[in-house]
């Protein structure tokens, strides 16, 4: 442990109490520290459970137009003045019933559109709510291993703040993600390899004396940036009325986005700011066929995870060796949910059906939660009289190749009356 990370995490008004191994429950004071010494097991941000309980929805709603209105609820962010931030969060919920009917759904569907946020992914939820502990920690540099989203987010983050970055990619991400974080002016850094491996490279280089100042988002400071997930849970409740939606559909990468989703709606309820639904809520994880370990373990009915050399064009999903795995698994089973997968062709017509039936242009991720969505009520899995909520992640702009064989001008015409009739656009 190097003297950054031993020094103070927060300020005395967050409810954070300490840092607890998911594995075995060993505990630890709040510190950029994100395995246990005990088991090697992944450590979570632990809450004061009366510190959560004194949250009101009053409180909240009186809040700022973004994640900051759930700061009672986060380790980090309480001071306005500490805060390293885009001020994402509050994106539209989307009533979508042209999808439902597409699909087959009786109850109301909704679309969180979270491709809203300042850097068009749900990334800067988790980039927030993590640069913010990094600085209340006194880190000094911003950094991150990504498959593209997180590298935009940390990236304009730092710009932002006006704080040195240094972000690790694979080399082979799409261009549109490669640009939007190369053009906030950081060091990037693109790695031959998968991003298996730049993240194995991070967790090698945050062990250095050159790296010791140098806060990883997704590495040494990952318990408070998974955290930052719990507002996609928090948020969709809020908008709903206060009430938790019988069923979600969230995409998979480390698997993390649903297990804190899942949090959310368990701490909403324990601390009395909203309902669970009749039966309580159910969770359903999507993946790509080309980077499936999480539901394929699922299917197996083990929780054991088989690392897998991810492939496809669902990139921001390619994590081969996810590190919540066996935590989603958890979530879905306990909900009673399901996991499935969609090849790419499959992912490039849920991108198609979500722009067509609701007018939101969704990158690959959403494609592949769309078109899980789609086989889960086919194969009967989720139930289409309850009402859903189906998470888009990022925005359609980041990964253009993935449609641009595919659509196009439906005409192309001289500039003239003539030209239209010719079409066939005057009868
Ligand atoms: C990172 C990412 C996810 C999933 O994240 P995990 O928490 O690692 O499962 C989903 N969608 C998009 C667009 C992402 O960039
Ligand atoms: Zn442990």
């Amino acid at each position: 442990m190097t003297s950054v990370a031993n020094a103070p995490a927060a300020t005395s008004t967050s409810p954070a109490r300490g840092l607890i191994c998911r594995a075995c429950g060993a505990e630890y004071p709040l510190a950029a520290q994100h395995a246990c010494y005990e088991c090697f097991g992944p450590l979570e941000v632990a809450y004061d459970e009366a510190a959560l309980a004194r949250v009101t929805r009053a409180q909240i709603e009186a809040g700022p137009q973004n994640i900051w209105r759930y700061a009672a609820l986060l380790p980090a962010g309480q001071d306005p003045a500490t805060r390293v931030s885009l001020d994402p969060g509050l994106t539209p919920l989307i009533s979508a019933p042209a999808l439902a009917a597409a699909i087959g759904l009786t109850a109301p569907l909704w679309v969180k559109d979270d491709s809203q946020n300042p850097t068009h992914s749900f990334k800067d939820r988790v980039v927030s709510v993590a640069l913010t502990a990094a600085k209340e920690m006194g880190f000094k540099r911003f950094s991150c291993a990504s498959t593209g989203n997180l590298a935009n987010s940390v990236a304009a983050h730092a710009a932002r703040a006006g704080v040195p970055s240094i972000v690790f990619i694979p080399a082979d991400l799409e261009p549109g993600k490669i640009i939007q974080t190369a053009v906030y002016g950081g060091e990037l850094v693109a790695i031959e390899g998968s991003y298996d491996d730049v993240n194995r490279l991070c967790s090698e280089l945050v062990e250095t004396d050159e790296f010791e100042d140098t806060a990883f988002v997704n590495v040494n400071v990952r318990p408070f940036y998974a955290e930052g997930s719990k507002t996609l849970g928090y948020e969709v409740a809020e908008q709903l009325g206060w009430r938790i939606p019988a069923q979600v559909v969230i995409p998979m990468a480390s698997g993390e986005l649903l297990t804190k989703v899942d949090k959310a709606f368990s701490e909403l309820v324990e601390i009395g700011l909203a309902e669970a639904p009749e039966g309580g809520w159910t969770v359903f994880g999507a993946q790509s066929e080309g980077c499936n370990p999480i539901a394929v373990a699922l299917h197996a009915d083990t929780d054991v995870i088989t690392p897998v050399k991810p492939t496809g064009i669902a990139k921001s999903l390619n994590i081969g060796d996810p590190s919540a795995g066996p935590y989603a698994i958890e979530a879905v089973r306990r909900t009673g949910g399901w996991m499935d997968y969609a090849n790419d062709d499959e992912i490039r017509d849920g991108i198609r059906l979500l722009a067509e039936t609701t007018g939101v242009f969704a990158e690959t991720a959403g494609g592949t939660t769309v078109a899980v969505l789609k086989k889960l009520v086919a194969s009967g899995r989720l139930d289409p009289a309850k009402e859903t909520v189906v998470y888009n992640t990022g925005e359609g702009l980041k990964t253009l190749d993935a449609v641009a064989g595919q659509v196009g001008p439906t005409h192309t015409i001289k500039p003239s009356l003539r030209g239209a009739r010719e079409a066939g656009l005057l009868g």
